[in-house]
């Protein structure tokens, strides 16, 4: 409907995203920083106040909904938080149903980032059209989701699909603390936050050139690879050949038709989708062909118009 708009929000360890959307389309879009280790009740008054804002905006339009994108557990039928791997720590005591209809008067719906994320993209992106796709975002963090069966993949706690990040791939990696408290997993030992923190810990690091980057990230490692430094070549190949492996472990455990792939990698796209498709044809079990991989369409607000598109 025309008439009709809701509002998606993301809540991001350092940036909440909150958008007006209507019919698959974000109409404007505020970004504000956040403290993930402070209570999220300290942001509501700021949300509070952007939400009234878009209201204002919104040519008459009705809100009919606001829906969150959540990095945690999230029980999706009582938009209950059920963990929150300590960011927003005083989430799961939060009763946010209550709190967009007190202000608001309207429904609230909420499920995890990478969920909303995949969801955004299986309706008005990369993953338009396909009946099983899986999403993997390769970012600070490593994010997965899945649809199967043209529905949101959620078990019986809502996990399924989204712990794709933390399939333990090297079990005997005791030196890797993840952030899921456990060690061995793709994001403990190849998301960029632990890149940075292996570079510095290298004997190399010192006469790398990754020691004179402001900040190490995909980006960094693939410039100076490029120029031949030996430790952002081996960061590279470390970071593909980790990434690859989750890729085919997700196709493994839930046989999609496409990949969309996310996350800070847009300088890359093609060499990455290659290497991938070659890895899938060498060592994954695929006698029906192997899936598709696309590029996300919207790598910055997939999460805000999947938690906007709740209510459609
Ligand atoms: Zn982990």
């Amino acid at each position: 409907m025309h008439d009709e708009f809701t509002i998606g929000i993301d809540l991001g360890g350092t940036r909440i995203k909150t958008g007006l959307v209507t019919e698959g389309k974000i109409l404007d879009l505020k970004i504000i920083e956040a403290k993930a280790s402070e209570n999220l009740s300290n942001q509501l008054p700021h949300l509070e106040q952007i939400i009234s804002g878009f209201k204002e905006s919104a040519d008459g339009r009705r809100l009919k909904g606001i829906g969150l994108a959540f990095p945690g557990i999230v029980n999706s039928d009582k938009n209950l938080v059920i963990d929150t791997s300590s960011k927003y720590p005083d989430a799961p005591q939060l009763n946010l149903t209550r709190w967009a209809n007190q202000v608001f008067g309207v429904p609230f719906k909420m499920d995890n980032d990478a969920r909303l994320a995949c969801y955004g993209e299986w309706l008005y992106g990369a993953g338009k059209g396909t009946t099983d796709m899986v999403m993997i975002t390769l970012g600070t963090g490593i994010g997965t989701s899945v649809i199967t069966n043209n529905q949101l993949l959620k078990g019986k706690h809502y996990q399924a699909g989204i712990l794709g990040g933390h399939i333990i791939i090297d079990y005997k990696n005791q030196s890797d603390l993840c952030s899921c408290g456990r060690y061995g997993c793709p994001e403990g030992i190849a998301s960029m936050w632990m890149i940075d923190r292996k570079a510095k810990q290298d004997p190399l690091y010192p006469q790398s050139k990754l020691a004179e980057a402001q900040k190490i990230n995909w980006e960094t490692i693939l410039e100076f690879s490029a120029a031949g430094d030996e430790l952002a070549t081996r960061l590279k190949q470390h970071c593909l050949d980790v990434w690859a492996t989750a890729i085919i472990n997700m196709v493994h455990a839930y046989d999609p038709e496409r990949i969309v792939i996310g996350g800070g990698i847009s300088h890359s796209e093609k060499e990455l989708l290659t290497f991938f498709e070659n890895e899938l044809t060498k060592r994954g079990w695929c006698p029906s062909g192997i899936p598709e991989l696309r590029v996300a369409s919207y790598p910055d607000t997939a999460a805000v118009l999947g938690a906007g598109s709740l209510f459609d």
